[in-house]
């Protein structure tokens, strides 16, 4: 094993203490491939499933896995719909389904999880609704603290997300934050989940390898 590995290893298991001791269920892989066999795990037939947006899922293939046309479950595809009826009645079912995969855009060694999201349906989802959230995380969203937590979010995980979704922000053009309240500002709402209400609702596979923003 690598020292970066063992190092990863060594501190998921610090995070994953603390995350129980908040009502998480948690539990360390070495890399993405294993993670996406715990989700098809849980995917078994007649379950229903939704995702936030996550280029850590896209990484590891469970978009790829959730889109195929011929699971047993079934996928609620938030790109699918069009209209404002479609998009009322889809995000209806996301919010009763059984599992909503997402990733968090920050993890603190106390257990604590550090979201920012523009329009919230990720974040909401999160909160309540989903019988079941998972989150998939790589190592390096792992942060000593709250504060730093933040910090990542706002000059590690927004400036490049901005520029992957074409927003016209001040991070997106110089790298930096820049405190926007443009209408393209993906920065609307912040969201520390500092512990699971329902024992074992969020359950967080931390994985060991750089993933995502
Ligand atoms: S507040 Fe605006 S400039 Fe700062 S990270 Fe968010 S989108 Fe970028």
């Amino acid at each position: 094993m690598t020292p970066m590995k063992q190092y990863y290893e060594n501190l998921a298991q610090t995070t994953i203490k603390n995350l129980k001791r908040r009502g998480f269920e948690a539990c360390y892989v070495p890399d993405g491939q294993a993670a996406l066999e715990i989700c098809k795990d849980l995917l078994t037939e007649g379950k229903t499933a939704a995702i936030g947006g996550s280029m850590t899922a896209e990484e590891i293939g469970l978009m790829d896995y959730l889109k195929n046309p011929e699971a047993p479950f079934t996928f609620y595809d938030r790109y699918s719909a069009v209209t404002q009826e479609e998009k009322d009645a889809l995000f209806s079912k996301i919010s009763i389904c059984d599992y909503y995969f997402m990733s968090s855009n920050a993890i603190t060694t106390d257990g604590q999880l550090v979201n920012i999201d523009g329009t919230g349906n990720r974040l909401a989802s999160l909160i309540h609704g989903p019988r079941h959230v998972v989150i998939i995380a790589g190592m390096n969203k792992v942060c000593p603290d709250v504060e730093a937590a933040y910090k990542r979010v706002k000059f590690t995980a927004s400036p490049p997300n901005c520029v992957r979704l074409n927003r016209k922000t001040p991070c997106a053009a110089t790298g930096v934050c820049g405190d926007c309240l443009s209408p393209d500002c993906i920065c609307t709402h912040t969201v520390i989940t500092r512990r699971s209400n329902i024992p074992g609702r969020i359950s967080i596979i931390l994985v060991g390898e750089d993933l995502g923003y």
